[in-house]
């Protein structure tokens, strides 16, 4: 038997520091929180290289009196709770006493303090763990911690450290969330010398949402504010005709303090039930204010996942908050958009669903459509031709991928007629003309003509008594995905690649698509593994041909590390949105003829065409009735 020995003080603090400090975003959100105890209303977070090589958090807190200051750095020193009592109610973030110690553990850190009693401030300087004496220094009444080389002395932690601006991100996501946490609070970030972040701190969430989340955002927010089985719900969220194509910006806090919660989501999206499309999401930011008598936060190592003594109250209270402001805000007008004056365009139909275009659909392949510019590191894919053997060897390694095309459940289910075969080598022009017994549109419906283009981003056509407006880029963006949802019953849609393509990836890169090859199947890429961070794709999508693969890979690899275990249909299909969007013609760029014949033959002739995949129009039509009341013409 290995002889059992007690582990030296130095050791078990770094140990322990494992337990709370995992990189340089949660030293950060243990100072912050440690100051919005002390009650600061000004608080500056700087870092360099991500906060790797130092961080700095300052605040205008309460400080620390000069004779408690080496006591903050003692495991379970806190003046937060006393009793065990105490932790059955916790009104601050902090109580445990154990980010200090740990901090100090694993990095050299410096701290000043002054309290309002006190004349002179106090400096202490740790440097792992080991504490030097607590000396004079002049300084405002605050606490400002400087923190240096995280986990110099635990390299096996420092491993696992991602890129400086992967963690610099995320201690940028801390910093925002706090701030709305805390609208009441100034903040600052300073990142490499610029600053990336400053709230106002005047006590207006929304004020706050505008910082954090843009102005567009804050301008679909409707206010949140009602009160059920004693639990207060406070914030904003999103109208129903401005929503999301994932859960990112749906932050909930419990009493201001961060948290993850499945039974608050779930509250908030079945208010929208019936008002959003499947697989788009609402956006929200609420703080829930519940007796802390009523909630555990001492459930998870970072504070994250909080446990409620009714889930069901919980869910009960969000729910009907919610939907009393959604019909609020059904009954209000809806923020008022620029308007044409004296006439408003906002009785017209904006959706162009009432009209019907060239029934039945006859789904085209724009010949002619350009191809997004390529990296200069990228070679354009070549399809193989029939007789042709790839030039490139097959190494031996195991096939990686094949595309199975699972099909996303979990978004808008789009019924896509069978699509033309795509002849590469077909010298048509892009003005498909229908074969004779297909006509262009149905027997009654007009022919259409091009007007022109509007600012190289839509296209101007008349349609008998129709005019419709085209969005290049979202008309596009709705062909190339639906096409990529269909592949798998769309063999002629996919290409065999004459030379198959070496992309070599960053590391992190390369490794999340070898353990999740499920990301590359979703949008038809077949690829092998070609070893030391090159994969060799063999196979991908026709309309895929002349994208920079790279980048796409590249995408394809973030989606595999950001949602590592959790790869759901409605993920996957987040990655055929912007692969699709990457595939399409850019707006602010004219189109030739031919191009434009093309665009317009595949919205006109396909009605799923309507919308682009995020849910913005990619057709407006206006009649001409319409177009004469605008010029006074008709009563
Ligand atoms: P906890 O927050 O769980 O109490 P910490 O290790 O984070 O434990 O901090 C220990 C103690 O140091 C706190 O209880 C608090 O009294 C004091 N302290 C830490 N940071 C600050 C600060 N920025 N301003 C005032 N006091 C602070
Ligand atoms: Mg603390």
């Amino acid at each position: 038997m290995p002889k059992i020995h007690v582990l030296p003080q130095q050791v078990a603090e770094m140990i322990a520091a494992g337990e709370v400090i995992d990189r340089p975003a949660s030293i950060v959100k243990e100072l912050v929180e440690n100051a919005l105890d002390a009650g600061a209303t000004r608080i500056t977070a700087e870092i360099e290289n991500g906060g790797i090589g130092y961080l700095r958090v300052t605040d205008n807190g309460c400080g620390i009196a000069r004779e408690d200051l080496a006591n903050a750095f003692v495991r379970h020193a806190t003046s937060k709770v006393r009793t065990a009592q105490d932790l059955d109610a916790i009104g601050t973030l902090g109580f445990r006493g154990e980010a200090l110690p740990s901090i100090a553990a694993v990095s050299h850190v410096k701290v000043m303090t002054r309290t309002e009693e006190e004349t002179v401030g106090s400096v202490l300087t740790i440097d792992g763990g080991r504490a030097g004496a607590v000396e004079e220094a002049g300084c405002p009444v605050g606490t400002t911690f400087e923190v240096r080389d995280v986990f110099y002395n635990t390299p096996a932690r420092m491993k696992f450290l991602k890129k400086d601006v992967t963690e610099a991100n995320a201690i940028a996501t801390l910093l925002d969330r706090l701030a709305l946490a805390n609208p009441g609070v100034a903040f600052e970030l300073i990142r490499d010398g610029k600053r990336t972040l400053r709230t106002p701190g005047d006590g207006d969430l929304l004020a706050a949402i505008r910082v954090v989340c843009g102005a567009d955002v804050a301008a679909q927010m409707i206010p949140v504010r009602a009160q059920a089985g004693g639990i207060a719900v406070q914030g904003y969220i999103s109208r129903p005709t401005t929503s999301r194509t994932s859960r990112t910006l749906q932050i909930f806090f419990i009493n201001t303090r961060y948290v993850r919660s499945h039974t608050c989501a779930a509250a908030v999206e079945d208010a929208y039930k019936n008002r959003l499309m499947v697989g788009r999401f609402p956006a929200c930011v609420l703080n829930l204010s519940i007796d802390t008598a009523l909630v555990d936060v001492n459930v998870h190592p970072a504070k994250l996942e909080v446990r409620f003594s009714s889930e069901r109250d919980v869910y009960n209270a969000v729910h009907l908050a919610c939907a009393q402001a959604l019909a609020e805000a059904q009954r209000a007008p809806a923020p008022s958009r620029p308007k044409l004056t004296p006439f408003s365009l906002d009785d017209f139909d904006y959706s162009g669903q009432q009209t019907r275009i060239g029934a039945p659909p006859v789904p085209k392949t724009p010949t002619d459509l350009p191809r997004p510019a390529l990296s200069p590191l990228e070679q354009p894919a070549t399809a193989l031709h029939a007789g042709e053997t790839p030039a490139f060897p097959r190494p031996t390694a195991p096939v990686m991928t094949q595309p199975v095309y699972p099909r996303p459940t979990a978004s808008v289910d789009i019924e896509v007629t069978e699509p033309r075969r795509f002849d590469a080598s077909d010298p048509r022009p892009a003005r498909i003309e229908p074969p004779p017994d297909e006509p262009v549109c149905a027997p009654q419906e007009p022919e259409w003509r091009i007007i022109g283009e509007l600012f190289d981003t839509y296209l101007l056509i008349q349609q008998g008594e129709q005019f419709h407006l085209i969005d290049k880029h979202a008309a596009h963006e709705r062909w190339n995905y639906n096409r990529l949802r269909h592949l798998g019953e769309t063999p002629s849609e996919r290409q065999v690649l004459l030379a198959p393509q070496a992309v070599t990836l960053p590391r992190e890169e390369y490794f999340a698509l070898l353990e999740n090859p499920e990301v590359l199947q979703a949008i038809g890429i077949a690829a092998e593994d070609f070893g030391e961070g090159t994969l060799l794709v063999r196979e991908i999508p026709m309309l895929l041909d002349g994208c920079p693969l790279g980048d796409i890979l590249s995408e394809a690899a973030e989606k595999a590390m950001l949602h590592r275990r959790n790869l759901t249909p409605s993920v996957l299909d987040e990655l055929l949105y912007s692969v699709s969007c990457r595939a399409s013609v850019m707006a602010g760029k004219e189109s030739s003829m031919p191009e434009r014949a093309a665009l317009a033959e595949m919205v006109l002739g396909e009605e799923q065409i309507r919308f682009c995949p995020h849910g913005r129009p990619a057709l407006v039509t206006l009649t001409r009735r319409d177009v004469e009341k605008l010029f006074g013409r008709l009563g």
